[in-house]
């Protein structure tokens, strides 16, 4: 099928075979797999995927590409034509646990993640492409300026690590940024205790929101100010001058549960 690739939906295709073989290994698939693939495109990883898995469900977008999938005979593919961060993923992927693989377009990274997010129960490993800058933030430890709002919800319920780096020669055509891909892997306990899950995101977000100031400041700024806020902080062990992103995961899990002592 000849396809001219569009820009608006992101479209750099995979083309160097060593990559794609390196994000199945990192998929470490079994043929029991139940697998979903987000933006299969013109079927670098899906024709690898297919023979080794017991069913496979994909999303795209473009629908030239996804009419060429839904031509195809095989048992274990369903193809669903469509917007990943519109469609309802609780509607059809009603088995899991799933891997979710996927060399995603750029431009909606963030809001895919977030999407991952709350759909986390539905998966056991998710093997994503990234830009590398977007990589670096959601492997990065506390201390340093890659740290923020995605490291810090990625990390709770997720093993995150680099698997691959990837220039822009494996693409065609090549963006014009680097990438990587990385893995996630569910844990079985999240590595902090989160009573409200929304709650706990709003405490994050307010945390990073002016990331350059104090937490004390940051957190006023995004509405959690209350009177003794300062000595309560200091209580829970967490110096109200610091900056978010010297947190670790433990320090936001002891900030949430603070404040919302007062916000209930
Ligand atoms: N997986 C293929 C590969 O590795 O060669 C294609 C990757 S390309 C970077 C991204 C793919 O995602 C394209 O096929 C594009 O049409 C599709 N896409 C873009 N936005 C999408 C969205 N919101 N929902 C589903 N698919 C999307």
């Amino acid at each position: 099928m000849k396809h001219r690739p569009k820009k608006r939906f992101g479209q750099n295709f995979l083309q160097d075979r060593h990559v794609v073989e390196g994000i199945l290994t990192a998929a470490d698939l079994d043929s029991r797999d139940r697998v979903l693939e987000i933006g299969p495109g013109l079927g670098a990883l899906t024709e690898r995927l297919l023979p080794q898995v017991s069913q496979l469900h994909v999303i795209e977008i473009d629908r030239d590409l996804a009419a060429g999938l839904q031509a195809r005979t095989d048992q274990n593919l369903v193809v669903h034509p469509g917007d990943a961060l519109a469609l309802d993923w609780n509607h059809f992927l009603t088995e899991p646990p799933y891997k979710l693989i996927a060399n995603l377009p750029y431009n909606i990274s963030s809001q895919i993640v977030f999407k991952i997010l709350d759909h986390r129960h539905l998966f056991s490993r998710l093997v994503l492409m990234f830009q590398k800058e977007v990589g670096e933030r959601l492997c990065a430890s506390p201390g340093g300026r890659d740290y923020g709002i995605l490291s810090v919800l990625c990390q709770v319920w997720f093993d995150v690590r680099r698997v691959l780096r990837v220039p822009p020669g494996a693409f065609y055509p090549p963006p014009k940024v680097h990438s990587a891909v990385l893995c996630f892997d569910a844990l079985e306990h999240p590595r902090i205790d989160v009573a409200d899950e929304a709650f706990f995101r709003r405490v994050v977000k307010a945390a990073f929101a002016q990331r350059r100031k104090t937490l004390r400041n940051s957190l006023i700024g995004s509405g959690f100010g209350f009177e003794g806020l300062e000595e309560s902080m200091l209580a829970a062990g967490i110096d109200p001058r610091r900056r978010a992103e010297t947190l670790d995961l433990e320090e936001f899990g002891r900030l949430a549960l603070l404040l919302s002592r007062h916000c209930s």
